[in-house]
């Protein structure tokens, strides 16, 4: 577990909760959040207990990056391109609110009009590699080993993905989410992170598992934190939110399944209930990855502007790597669908090419 800036007087209790790496825990904190509901119904976001029941809570710091009077961006992602979010979806679509779906092109391949329908209500599909690699020590990837694999396997995978996902669908990805939340390859000395081959493609990447939210002036784009969110009841997923709104954060959800109760699900009814929450609140800017990527990524290009110029910088440079800077929007977060490919899908399979 991450160290952190303070420890609660209270110790946490700990209770196991279903994550991609099946070792995260709730602590009391994160269960005991009957306040969260009645601060979020009365409109007062002071202070609530920390997700983790380890971080101190802050008085609420509006950074404005996300726009006038937002004070928590969040992003609900789903991983894997499974046919239970298809169905899911639509409790997204019935709140008028846009997710992102890093896909595998398995799964879009296995319903590719309905993958590009999605694409077109304004979600975003992101990348999430071609074969999902990941540890060794997962049995299912014993064959596919990041341990196994060099930087460059891991740039043809993600290469490979782009172009199949766009072939299936027309969208070209523009975000990225580790598999299983790691990104490495190699062991021991040669272990490396490949961070890097992220940056030099995408305008973000996911990490999933995290114990924290993202701070907009200072988070790195190509590794953002990510809660793991499957198992999570309405109130669970609001208390997350809650400590977001308390520093002002880019609070990045990830989930799998879309459905009943069961392992790496996100339970519809409870997310339903999230939902109806979050549309209530003009505090909180709910927009896929790409969209607050490019927000922030817009805020950290005026600082480097300001530089250049000699004017006082107006934010903090965040780590971009090499990635494609975009001018700082102004005002409101634009609430548009993001624009995608128009391109009817192909009825070509991976593979067949
Ligand atoms: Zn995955």
């Amino acid at each position: 577990m991450a160290p952190h800036a303070s420890v609660s007087s209270k110790p946490a209790r700990a209770t196991r909760i279903p994550t991609c790496r099946g070792d995260a825990v709730a602590t009391d904190a994160m269960r005991d959040n009957d306040h969260v509901p009645a601060l979020w119904e009365a409109g007062e976001w002071s202070a609530p207990a920390s997700p983790v029941g380890m971080r101190a809570a802050k008085p609420v710091q509006m950074s404005g990056v996300f726009g006038e009077g937002v004070s928590v961006a969040v992003s609900l992602t789903f991983d894997d391109a499974r046919a239970s979010q298809l169905e899911g979806v639509r409790i997204l679509d019935d709140h008028g609110l846009r997710a992102t779906f890093y896909v595998l092109p398995s799964g879009v391949a296995a319903a590719p009009d309905r993958w590009w329908s999605v694409a077109r209500l304004g979600h975003e599909i992101g990348n999430h590699s071609s074969t999902h690699p990941c540890s060794a020590n997962f049995d299912f990837a014993a064959a596919n080993a990041l341990e196994d694999h060099t930087m460059q396997d891991i740039a043809d995978d993600v290469d490979a993905a782009t172009a199949m996902i766009q072939e299936l669908i027309g969208v070209r990805p523009r975000t990225f989410a580790y598999p299983c939340g790691q990104s490495f390859t190699g062991r021991g000395r040669r272990r490396r992170s490949y961070v890097p081959v992220i940056a030099e493609r995408f305008v973000a990447g996911r990490g999933c598992g995290s114990e924290v939210g993202n701070l907009p002036e200072s988070c790195d784009l190509a590794h953002l934190e990510g809660y793991t969110v499957d198992g999570l009841d309405a109130g669970e997923l609001r208390s997350l939110v809650a400590a977001g709104m308390t520093r002002g954060e880019w609070v990045i959800m990830a989930g799998h399944d879309i459905g009943a109760d069961g392992p790496q699900t996100v339970s519809a009814p409870e997310l339903d209930r999230f939902c109806s929450s979050l549309i209530r609140d003009d505090r909180v800017w709910v927009a896929p990855v790409i969209e607050v990527a490019e927000r922030v990524a817009g805020v950290t290009q005026s600082a480097v502007v300001d530089a250049l110029s000699g004017s006082p910088p107006r934010r903090r440079r965040s780590h971009l790597g090499s990635r494609d800077l975009r001018p700082a929007p102004g005002g409101q977060p634009d609430r548009r669908p993001f624009q995608h490919h128009e391109h009817p899908p192909s009825s070509r399979r991976p593979g067949a090419s």
